[in-house]
């Protein structure tokens, strides 16, 4: 049984998944993402957060940051 249907699509970003060997430094997005702050996203790696209760997201411009 079906626990929960997902009724909106999830948006997707431009751009070409990187290949898992050889994945760029800091946030894994960072080359296709329209907010990439160089010098931050380019540089450190985003840890999840709770944005909504149960729902995470890993992105430093939501305070994703580790504690450096
Ligand atoms: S940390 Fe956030 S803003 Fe920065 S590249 Fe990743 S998703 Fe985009």
């Amino acid at each position: 049984m079906i626990e929960e249907q997902v009724k909106d699509r999830l948006l997707s970003i431009k751009g070409v998944v990187p290949d898992p060997y050889n994945l760029p430094p800091g946030c894994r997005f960072h080359p296709r993402c329209e907010s990439f702050v160089p010098g931050v996203c380019d540089r450190e790696e985003p840890v999840p957060v709770q944005v909504t209760p149960g729902h995470f997201a890993s992105c430093l411009l939501l305070g994703g940051r580790n504690g450096q």
